[in-house]
């Protein structure tokens, strides 16, 4: 298998490299690099089924000889990231989408969207199901990241229907682990960086909005799942265990030892008030369900923080 990556130095998509390289495929993957980490992938780069191609996915690109998969991670995926790069995350998702389309429609693969439970909204449905289609405010700051998902979703579905590209989507809910940014701006590395430091952990608002914690592990295993299928429909993947913000803070502050106290800031414009995954159609079509609560995730997560910042273990 060829399989092709955009965000591939990101987050979540360095992790899909990595898995994708250990089941024996080809991968190439390509970033712009203006939110992934040449370090993210650096531990790859000396396998020769392993290429990196530096290209803002806006602009076409051209990949020589057969592919068989293209996932399509690209994206700023951290609000902070999208405020501060609105444009660049409107064309990324759009444009991106559509060349990333264009490469799987020429080379007849099997293409995956990554889309996000922000195609939902602010949510007026709870837990937020596929058929639900979502409360956004397409002219608001978050406006950028929302509707250029929606437009994705959206021409993924044409391909499907105009072309027979053979496309899947997942909406990928909160999703943390290793290789998150520090300085991202979401909440999880914020909180975990502040508390490492003994700086004041910042909530946002009264801290009694939620949403639902997935660990890397467990969307990976989903998405290789959802990739191996011919479905078309959008598959949320997340782990259903809601928490309020304020809980969340105070289980990192449980779990650190640390002595931080908590903060009160203003709660950024639109920002969702629940966020909870109704996973069962993963579970019905992929026999997909999280394995890794919240506590042991946070746990190996903390672990990579501590070790970035350069301090040993607490307590
Ligand atoms: N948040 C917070 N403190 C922070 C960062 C975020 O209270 O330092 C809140 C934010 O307002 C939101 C939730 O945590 O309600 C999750 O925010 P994040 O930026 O991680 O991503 P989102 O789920 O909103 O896309």
């Amino acid at each position: 298998m060829r399989t092709v990556i955009t965000g591939g130095a990101g987050f979540i998509g360095s992790h899909l490299c990595e898995r994708f390289l250990g089941r024996g495929d080809e991968v190439i993957c390509v970033d712009n690099l203006i939110t992934g980490a040449l370090e993210n992938i650096e531990h790859l780069r000396k396998n020769d089924r392993f290429q990196f191609i530096r290209h803002d996915i806006s602009h076409p690109l051209e990949i020589e000889g057969p592919v068989d998969n293209v996932l399509h991670f690209a994206s700023l995926a951290s609000p902070a990231d999208y405020l501060r790069y609105p444009i660049q995350t409107l064309k990324v998702g759009a444009l991106g989408t559509h060349n990333t389309l264009g490469l799987a429609k020429l080379k007849n693969a099997r293409f995956l969207l990554a889309s996000t439970s922000e195609v939902y909204g602010d949510p007026q449905v709870h837990p937020q199901r596929e058929d639900y289609w979502g409360n956004v405010n397409c002219v608001g700051v978050r406006g950028c990241y929302d509707e250029s998902k929606r437009f994705a979703e959206a021409i993924t579905m044409a391909y499907l229907r105009t072309h027979g590209v053979n496309t899947g989507i997942v909406r990928i809910f909160n999703c943390y682990g290793s290789r998150m940014r520090l300085d991202d701006g979401r909440v999880l590395p914020n909180f975990m960086g502040q508390a490492l430091r003994g700086e004041p952990l910042t909530v946002y608002g009264d801290g009694s909005q939620t949403r639902s914690f997935c660990y890397i592990d467990d969307l990976v295993e989903g998405i290789v799942r959802l990739l191996d299928t011919d479905f078309h429909e959008p598959v949320n993947l997340g782990n259903p265990s809601e928490v309020t913000i304020l809980e969340f803070a105070k289980e990192i502050l449980a779990l650190s030892g640390s002595q931080s106290v908590i903060e009160y800031r203003p709660l950024p414009q639109d920002d969702p008030k629940v966020r909870q995954p109704d996973i069962s159609r993963a579970h019905s079509l992929l026999g997909w369900q999280p394995q890794i609560d919240r506590h042991e995730g946070l746990k190996r997560t903390l672990a990579y923080f501590q070790e970035r910042i350069g301090q040993g273990p607490r307590g």
